[in-house]
């Protein structure tokens, strides 16, 4: 099967995310015109199975978001998508920052900088809920949001004492750490085998 899979690419780590979606599409099988593709504009989207939204600044990814034009086609992008640190601050309903216009795709309160400022960059192995081998994941978090509170259809994968760092809804992923930096894609896998790739 060849797959097309778009990454935001308004600001952030954006090549990370292409490298990693990449890599997960050659270790799912999928054919050899399968791509990875930026996206800009709304045209961009066209024939994406699924939009990564990466790390980054939420007040501008936000901004650019609008700017851009692309507010309702990522509201209503009929694919999944894969939500990263500013992309998780992105998918929630409630944010205390008036100048982050939510896509409030995921019922749930973010709280953007958590973590506060001695541990504004951070490593951990924590236990993600549905990890194909069950093994912890190691997480690298910078600046990174946590989920305060969840509601409904949010499925909550991972926790630390701050909050809730892992939670998926439907074709939905949002994860306040980065897996595209550390080069273990099995959140990349199972978001892939979710939609049925
Ligand atoms: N603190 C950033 C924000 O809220 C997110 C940081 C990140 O994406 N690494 O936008």
């Amino acid at each position: 099967m060849d797959v097309k899979i778009g990454v935001l690419a308004l600001q952030g780590d954006v090549s990370e995310h292409i490298d990693a979606f990449s890599a997960a599409l050659r270790s799912r099988g999928c054919g050899k015109a399968s791509s990875v593709v930026e996206v800009r504009r709304p045209a961009d989207l066209a024939g994406c199975a699924a939009l990564a939204i990466p790390g980054g600044e939420s007040t501008t990814i936000s901004r650019l978001i609008d700017k851009n034009g692309l507010y309702e086609p990522i509201r209503t992008f009929p694919g999944g998508i894969f939500a990263t640190c500013a992309g998780m601050v992105l998918m929630a309903t409630d944010v205390a920052d008036p100048r982050v216009h939510t896509l409030g795709l995921m019922d749930m309160t973010v709280d953007r900088n958590a973590f506060g400022r001695q541990r504004e960059s951070f490593e951990a192995d924590i236990p993600v809920a549905g990890l194909p081998d069950g093994g912890p994941f190691h997480a690298i978090f910078i600046r990174a949001p946590v989920v305060t509170a969840a509601g409904s259809g949010v499925h909550v994968l991972a926790t630390l004492d701050q909050g809730i760092v892992a939670a998926e809804k439907g074709r939905y992923l949002a994860l306040a750490f980065h897996p595209e930096l550390g080069g273990d894609l099995r959140l990349h896998e199972r978001f892939l085998q979710n939609l049925g790739i």
